[in-house]
């Protein structure tokens, strides 16, 4: 059914970079027929997911939606795509991005962007706007992305999709092509709060091939997500990210989502975070410092696209130079200029350096947050999803975007975005909850009552 509704709509949507269907068909088979044997499976077996192609997947190709890396087809399986072949989840396929998952629109993908399934016209957000928009559509029930600063939270917010960020460690990322190691989050995307718990808990958990995995369980997410009570629970609303700059239409649809949780037994505090005004200045520091460092791989010997020089020497330098400039896109291009800048003699103390301060201050501030608070909510966005083209050629208005999901990579500490309706333009709205590190299960605990 969803390999025929992806006939019919993907033309439009274009959520998918490549389609899986005989092996997908395949998973399925073999799962009726271990069920039909009596075998006990997860929960979860049979249930078709989409995979963002930034995750890579052994024997079929992945891209980051790169140029850099067309025809690629990598020779093993990220930790994640092992544990859902191992339940028994048949990949769809894998779904678009911006390149490298840098940006919020998908316009950045080498491969033309995804729409918004609500308006043809409007951007899905991103990077992940492939996993969300493929959600959305009603052609996977479940899709995996990642968030280095909000790409499964904001494209879900304006698609109208459930997404999580988990705990920084909380989920493997061995096998993610990486874009900021200390930043990069894999986690679920669904339709409802539920389904993201069960998709979590199965890929969450202890990865001995990731050094920064966390050495404890992911905790009992589907218990939270059937509890239905917010009894005891300190909801703290962050004075810094509302008010200037956000929608009315999410403004008011924020509120009557707080009306909400009050109603289901939450008390509401408000908590100011000070430092979040410098977090977007922070991250796009830090962000391009890590990516220009782990982008040096793509060097034209190693994996994918090789460009040599038309003229001169053959030399190493010279066929990276060439194989660089034509792989690359100019978001990518624009943030190893940015990254290579910020950490070279001379700079790296004022920029990189600071950055890194500012990043403490956030640490700080979320901790005595959460001395008040036991979650801390905002709206996922400031604005509902924007047309095509609006803020390609204002880097810092599409930066603006991610004001509200950045700081909870910057201190590794999980965060929700579930739909909080429509907003006055008839588009959806994203509610975000943040928990504390290793607190996810209050998470699902807080979005399950706003479904
Ligand atoms: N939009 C953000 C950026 O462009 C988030 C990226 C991400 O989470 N992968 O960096």
């Amino acid at each position: 059914a969803h390999l025929d509704r992806m006939a019919e709509v993907d033309g439009a949507v274009h959520a998918f970079l490549h389609v899986n269907g005989e092996e997908a068909l395949a998973t399925a088979r073999d799962v009726d027929e271990r069920r039909a044997r009596g075998e006990e499976l997860h929960p979860l077996a049979g249930v078709p997911i989409a995979v963002k192609d930034v995750v890579v997947t052994k024997g079929q190709p992945t891209t980051a939606a790169s140029r850099m890396l067309e025809g690629w087809v990598p020779p093993y399986d990220a930790t994640i795509v092992e544990r859902l072949r191992a339940a028994g989840l048949p990949i769809l396929g894998k779904t678009n991005l911006d390149e490298f998952a840098m940006g919020s629109s998908t316009e950045h993908s080498a491969y033309g962007p995804t729409r918004n399934p609500w308006d043809l016209e409007r951007i899905p957000g991103g990077s992940g706007g492939g996993s969300a928009a493929a959600v959305a559509a009603f052609e996977a029930p479940l899709a995996i992305g990642t968030d280095t600063g909000g790409s499964i939270r904001q494209p879900a917010a304006v698609t109208g999709s459930v997404g999580v960020k988990p705990t920084y460690g909380g989920v493997s990322r061995y096998g993610l092509i990486a874009l900021a190691s200390s930043l990069d989050q894999a986690g679920p995307v669904s339709r409802t709060v539920l389904d993201s718990a069960l998709l979590h808990e199965l890929i969450g958990g202890h990865d001995p091939r990731d050094s920064t995995s966390l050495p404890d369980p992911v905790g009992d997410l589907v218990a939270a997500a059937g509890a239905q009570d917010l009894r005891g629970l300190r909801v703290g609303v962050v004075r810094e990210l509302g008010g200037e700059g956000y929608q009315a239409g999410v403004e008011a649809s924020f509120t009557a989502a707080l009306d909400l949780l009050r109603e289901a037994g939450a008390e509401i505090v408000e908590v100011s975070c000070p430092s979040f005004a410098s977090a977007l200045a922070a991250y796009y520091l830090i962000l391009p410092a890590e990516a220009s460092s782990n982008l040096a791989k793509f060097d034209g010997m190693r994996f994918g696209l090789r460009v040599e020089p038309t003229e001169g020497p053959l030399t190493a330098e010279r066929v990276m130079a060439a194989t660089r400039g034509a792989g690359f896109g100019d978001e990518v291009k624009r943030r190893i200029i940015l990254g290579t800048h910020a950490l070279s003699a001379g700079y790296v103390d004022a920029y990189y350096g600071s950055a890194q301060q500012v990043r403490t201050l956030i640490q700080r501030d979320f901790a005595a947050a959460f001395e008040k608070a036991d979650v801390l909510v905002s709206p996922t966005t400031p604005t509902t999803a924007f047309r095509f083209g609006e803020k390609l050629d204002d880097p810092l208005a599409m930066y603006l975007n991610d004001v509200a999901t950045i700081p909870a990579n910057l201190a590794g500490v999980p965060g929700i975005s579930v739909p909080s309706g429509l907003s006055d333009d008839g588009l959806p709205v994203g509610f975000q909850a943040l928990a504390p590190a290793r607190e996810d299960a209050r998470l699902y605990r807080v979005g399950a009552v706003l479904e």
